[in-house]
């Protein structure tokens, strides 16, 4: 790992300006810099370049990072090479790997270090295990390709990783999702007997693992970490960071059911290929994979459980899909998946499935007429109901009245008669009201994070001595003002890398998007005073308020001297 001090000095040492405007020439524009996106059609600029936070920020599509964000983004750079890059520009020198503080490497374990010791274990397990080897190659997949995803092989037994990590008991690696912890205080290895498929997110970072079982009577037949404070499932899409280059070249990019999936279809150089963890499809999803493609199809068994997670894909996609995205459908016959689809067919026909997937609209229709011929008008009726909350949820103002139109033709009704049916609110003048809503409802500590990030000269030492909890939000206030006390040279940018060190990408790119699209007209430092008094308040409430729960149930001469000495100053208030 590079050491994350060098990182900070590199952020402090080079100008994002610079190394853009290098790539995408840009024009001043009062404080900041612009031009038109390169990372999406525009013809008025939208992307805009922050001197003073050292960030780039596109309005249209949303893009955004620092210095080395944009040279992994723009120019196709991995993380390393992206540093390497800048330090050449800085007249910098890389430090070798891990010469850090002991204290400070107790505090890296937590995280992604713990989860690359264990990748390579496994891998190096897996070299040495005929059954998972004989497994893969079952599965039609090569050395190559196990390499290239860097899958490996947890062994039987229920303490293994104690040969990669002596301190077994290291609470980092209960933290990291590696090991479990039983009611009876117990630790042992989660993943046991498995193929284990690394999970990194789209910034290249190790973040937790799937595994797959090789004795096919074991259960659960699929099994991924825990959430973490680096991984969270709902947001995280299997395979993307190799997947990019290829969902841009191709134009579009196929959504699989598992990793499994993705691994056998990069077998057959079907390369822009994801897959959910084990979870539904969010809408985080469906907004990750915009950035990259205006196509997204998913592909899902023919089976019942492929069926059911199409449908629920279908549902929470309606809010992100705009008029510029397309989602598609496509269904294998039942006894097929999209690898042994391929096997037995071929790359070419596969991707002509592909071509010819089902659109959004037509494939909600055919789900709700395949057991309603929409014959009599009770099953109209049915049909109606079912359609106007898809109809309501919809983003797309086009694509919701086109469909409302095909729904028409397909009742023999008038536009107006369905409206008069289903009254479907106009969008537009539903959606602004609910946004300022949501801006409103961000927690008191998240602002506060994003005005201290916005101003960090408005810290006080006292700020890391509030009681901070465990939420995520607090842990982010808590890393935020350690970071900014501990380091007098920081930046946006710098900040920013630091926190996604430690935290989940997506929900730190909600608290950039929010700093980055903050109105610098407005001067934060009453609001920010305000919030942190706000915060004192309530850790204060809530510490009475568990101090007087303790007193509760005791009788007035068992308290202690400072029991009754805050129960006479909590009630003469
Ligand atoms: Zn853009």
């Amino acid at each position: 790992m590079i050491p994350e001090s060098f990182i900070n000095e590199l952020l402090n040492r080079v100008d994002v300006v610079d190394i853009i405007d290098k790539r995408v020439p840009l024009k001043k524009a009062g404080a900041n810099f612009v031009a038109c996106c390169p990372f999406h059609q525009e013809k008025t600029p939208s992307f805009s370049v922050s001197p003073s936070k050292q960030f780039y920020h596109c309005f249209g599509c949303g893009a955004h990072g620092s210095a080395i964000g944009f040279l992994i983004d723009h120019d196709g750079l991995n993380f390393i090479d992206a540093v390497h890059e800048l330090a050449k520009v800085a007249g910098l020198t890389v430090p070798n790997q891990i010469d850090e503080k002991p204290e400070k490497k107790k505090e890296n374990l937590v995280l992604e270090d713990a989860l690359i010791l264990a990748k390579k274990y496994y891998q190096t397990k897996l070299k040495g295990s005929p059954l998972a080897i004989k497994y893969l190659k079952s599965r039609g997949l090569t050395g190559e390709i196990a390499k290239e995803f860097s899958i490996g092989f947890a062994p039987e037994g229920w303490n293994n990783l104690n040969e990669v990590f002596k301190d077994y008991d290291n609470d980092a690696l209960i933290k990291s999702g590696l090991i479990v912890k039983n009611d009876k205080g117990k630790r042992y290895d989660r993943f046991r007997n498995r193929i284990m498929f690394p999970i990194y997110n789209a910034k290249g970072q190790l973040v937790g693992f799937g595994g797959r079982v090789i004795d096919e009577n074991d259960t659960p037949k699929y099994y991924n970490s825990p959430e973490t404070a680096l991984f969270q499932k709902s947001y995280e899409l299997y395979g993307l960071l190799a997947a990019r280059k290829a969902i841009r070249e191709k134009g579009y990019v196929l959504v699989v059911e598992g990793y499994m999936d993705v691994v056998s279809l990069a077998q057959h150089n079907i390369r822009n290929v994801v897959a959910t963890l084990g979870t539904a499809t969010t809408n985080f999803h469906i907004k990750k994979l915009m950035r990259y493609t205006p196509e997204i199809i998913f592909c899902f068994d023919g089976d019942n459980a492929g069926k059911s997670a199409a449908w629920r894909a279908m549902n929470n996609s309606l809010t992100s899909v705009t008029d510029e995205v397309q989602l598609k459908f496509l269904f294998l016959s039942d006894q097929h998946d999209p690898d042994s689809y391929v096997r037995e067919n071929s790359k070419e026909q596969f991707e002509g499935l592909a071509k010819n997937a089902t659109p959004l609209t037509e494939y909600v229709i055919q789900y709700l007429t395949q057991n309603n011929d929409l014959t009599s008008q009770e099953a109209r009726v049915k049909f109606l109901n079912e359609v106007e909350p898809i109809m309501d949820e919809m983003a797309s103002s086009k694509l919701a009245f086109l469909f409302k139109k095909r729904i028409s033709v397909l009742l023999d009704l008038t536009l107006n008669e369905i409206d008069n049916l289903i009254k479907v609110k106009n969008k537009k003048t539903l959606k602004a009201p609910m946004q300022q809503l949501k801006r409103q409802t961000t927690s008191v500590v998240k602002r506060f994070v994003i005005l201290l990030i916005l101003n960090p000269k408005l810290i006080e030492k006292s700020d890391k001595d509030i009681s901070w909890g465990e939420s995520l939000d607090e842990q982010l206030a808590q890393a935020c003002i350690l970071k900014i006390l501990v380091d007098e040279n920081h930046n946006t940018a710098s900040i920013f890398h630091y926190l996604s060190n430690r935290f989940d990408n997506d929900f730190i790119d909600e608290i950039k998007s929010q700093v980055l699209n903050f109105d610098e007209e407005i001067s934060p430092i009453n609001e920010f005073i305000g919030l942190r008094e706000k915060i004192k308040q309530s850790k204060l409430q809530a510490s009475n308020k568990s101090k007087l729960d303790a007193i509760k149930h005791k009788s007035f001469d068992t308290l202690t001297p400072e029991e009754k000495k805050f129960l006479k100053e909590f009630t003469k208030r």
